[in-house]
């Protein structure tokens, strides 16, 4: 019997992801899976954030006026929330560091400290 062939894994660039992030098309979960995507790192996976910018990053579109206000913290709060059930971020993440899921990350090199780390 042999051994399950190693899986590949690709570099995407940040860019990308976070492009994708600001999609408002896209569910809010999977917008928050790719914010981390665009920022993790280091050897633990964090993926920081500054206050608000995940917010910002999960802007809404008035579909009336076309205004374009930040996400409300109640709409973050779910959209991490549904993007933890989902498996496509680590339970422990918060708007302030969105982590991988240890299943999907290897470690690469260091980001600045998150919140984590206090
Ligand atoms: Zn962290």
């Amino acid at each position: 019997m042999s051994a399950a062939p190693v899986r590949p894994f690709y570099v995407w660039w940040a860019d990308a992801d976070e492009a994708r992030a600001r999609d408002p098309e896209l569910p809010d979960w999977l917008r928050v899976e790719f914010a981390m995507r665009s920022r993790v790192g280091g050897e633990h996976g964090h993926a920081p954030f500054a206050p608000g910018e995940l917010a910002e990053i999960l802007y809404r579109v008035d579909p009336d006026t076309g205004e374009i206000t930040p996400a409300t913290a109640e709409a973050v709060r779910k959209a991490i929330a549904r993007a933890r059930m989902r498996g496509a971020v680590h339970h422990d993440s918060t708007a302030r560091c969105l982590i991988a899921p240890p299943s999907a990350f290897r470690s690469g090199p260091r980001v600045p400290a998150c919140v984590h780390d206090v």
